[in-house]
Order: structure tokens, then sequence, then C-alpha cells
């Protein structure tokens, strides 16, 4: 099918973008790597007014080490976040969640600030963005604010982004030195979104386990924080029985629902089982201070 009419408008600046969007007051739609947009318009899911095409503003692709945290402007690729040095370096959990974006075409196009706009729960931006405390700088008219991830991810498909909004920036704290990691899922097909999937950080400290970090994609309309499974390897190490613990306390945590993927109680296992296959992977990956 084909997209219904809008008009077109390819700004060279954020504050032209900004212009555009002010003029349609929310009729608007702002075109990233179009992986996602295009086949809404084209299932004529979504009749914007407008699209305002992000593609030529240079000012919004960047990748950039700053104060401790790594800094993505909103267009930066995804296949130029999973080929970069620094990301492998500084957030290598984003490296290894890259690579399990759909397949390198789409990768290729698709952007770090598409896929967090768009905040679909199953997939895998969204769950790092939470696993590891991430932000979003939304900018408009009136200035820019930092949202976190709770104030981000509002809902299926849904954000706190307003309409006047453009996310410009996202930040990540760098990954403590020696975390363990792994980004596990599980998908149909190789390329497919997964079904359920756990984002996990854990950094050691001798036998201890200073900091454990869990989230999810998948198992409910927005991105969850494992709060209180990560407590159970904070206060009993990372030893088999505490991360078979935080696994079944994973499962427990999880809200998810049955749809035409899987059932509810599918989800929940998966989750128990990914939750403990991260964890294990990470501890392997972590050098133990
Ligand atoms: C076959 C296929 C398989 C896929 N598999 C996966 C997968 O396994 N995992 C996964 O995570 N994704 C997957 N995707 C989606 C892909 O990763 C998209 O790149 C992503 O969802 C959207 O990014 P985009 O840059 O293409 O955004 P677009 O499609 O251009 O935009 C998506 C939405 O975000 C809004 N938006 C875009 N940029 C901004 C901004 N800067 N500020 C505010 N709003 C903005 C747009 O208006 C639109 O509503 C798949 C896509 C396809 C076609």
């Amino acid at each position: 099918m084909k997209p219904p009419p809008f008009e077109y408008h390819a700004p060279t600046t954020i504050e032209e973008a900004l212009a555009h969007l002010g003029r349609y007051g929310g009729e608007a739609k702002l075109l990233a790597g179009g992986q996602s947009l295009v086949p809404l318009l084209n299932f004529r899911l979504s009749r914007p007014a407008a699209l305002i095409d992000l593609n030529r503003i240079p000012a919004l692709a960047y990748v950039r080490e700053v104060d401790g945290a790594v800094r993505f402007g909103a267009m930066t690729r995804q296949r130029a976040i999973e080929s970069s040095p620094v990301v492998a370096d500084r957030v290598p959990l984003l490296t290894e969640a890259t690579s399990l974006v759909g397949h390198l075409p789409i990768r290729t196009r698709g952007t770090i600030g598409g896929s967090l706009a768009h905040a679909d729960p199953s997939a895998e931006y969204p769950a790092v963005l939470t696993a590891l405390d991430g932000a979003v700088v939304a900018r408009s008219a009136c200035g820019e604010r930092v949202l976190g991830p709770a104030e981000l991810f509002q809902g299926y498909l849904t954000t706190g982004l307003a309409p006047g909004e453009i996310l410009v920036e996202i930040r990540l704290p760098a990954m403590p030195e020696g975390a363990g990691f792994a980004f596990e899922e599980f998908s149909r097909r190789h390329g497919d979104f997964a079904i359920v999937g756990i984002a996990c950080m854990v950094v050691g400290q001798g036998d201890r386990c200073a900091v454990a970090r869990l989230a999810t994609a998948g198992v409910g309309p927005v991105p969850m924080r494992l709060r209180a499974a990560e407590e159970i390897l904070e206060r009993d190490g990372l030893s088999e029985p505490a991360i078979e613990a935080a696994a079944r306390r994973a499962s427990e945590l999880v809200e998810p629902e049955d749809d035409l993927h899987a059932s509810a109680s599918y989800r929940r296992h998966l989750t128990r089982v990914l939750t403990g296959r991260a964890l294990r992977r990470s501890v392997k990956r972590m050098a133990r201070g």
C-alpha cells in the first residue's frame, strides 16, 4: 500500500525542524530512519499532515564521551553504534544489544533516537536505557529537558515526549571498568523482535556483587527494572543459588499479557530462563575487583 498524502520538509538545523513542528501543532511526524514509521504510513495506521525529515541535520549524528557518559545524537545510526570503538569500550552492553536489532540493512538506516521515541516494548534500546539508567534530552521551542527511562516510557508505543519536542540526545553512563554484561533474548527467527529480552550488567567486588542491573524487553507495555531481583544479587553475591533465586524473582516481578506471539506464562518462563543466562554470561565476563 502507499501512504496517504503528506507535506514534506527537510530542515538542515534543529531550530528549523522545531519551527516546522510548531507550525503543525501535533499533526506532523518526525522521520528518522523510517524503519518503523514508513510501514505505519504504508499501512495507513499513521496519517500525519506532514513529515519533517531529520536526515539532513548533521548536528544530530555523533557519539561523544563527556564526563563519564557516552552521548549520542538522536540520528546516530544503529550501525554506527554497533561499530563504534567508544561504545565497545565504554558501553559494551549497547554494542551487544545493537547486534540483535533486526538485520544489517535495518540497522544501517535505523537510529537510536527513532528506536527510543518509537518505544516498542520489545525493542532492545529501551531495555538498555533502563538497565543503565540513562537519559534522553528533548528540545522544544521553550528549551531543553532531560527525561529518565520512567518519564520517557509511558506505555505501549507511548512516550513522555510532547508534540512540540524533538529527542535530540541520548546519554548512557559509562559502565564501570570490569563490569560483566549480557543481552539475552529469545525470538522466533534471527532478526525478529524479541519475545522476551533481558539486559544485564554486574559489577563484582571480591566475592560480592557491588552492582546488579536487570531490565526487560517484551514482558509488559514498557521496559522494567527488576530491582527486587537485583537486590538478591547485591545481598547474596553471584553464586549459582543466588543467580537462580534472582532469576525466579525476576519471573515473579514481570506482568506479561497473552498476545498473538506468546502466552503470558510462556513469557514469564522465558524471563526466568533468560535472566539466569544473562547473569551467568555476565559473571563469566566480569573482572573481580
Ligand atoms: C523487519 C524489521 C525488523 C526490526 N527488528 C527490530 C528489532 O529486532 N529490534 C528493534 O529494536 N527494532 C527493530 N526494528 C525497528 C528498527 O530498529 C527501527 O530502527 C526503530 O524502531 C525506529 O528507528 P527509526 O530511526 O527507523 O525511526 P522512524 O521509523 O523514522 O521513527 C519511529 C518513530 O519515532 C519518531 N521519532 C523518530 N526520531 C525522533 C526524534 N529524534 N524525536 C522524536 N521523535 C522521533 C517518529 O516520528 C516515529 O513516530 C525492526 C524494523 C524492521 C522493519
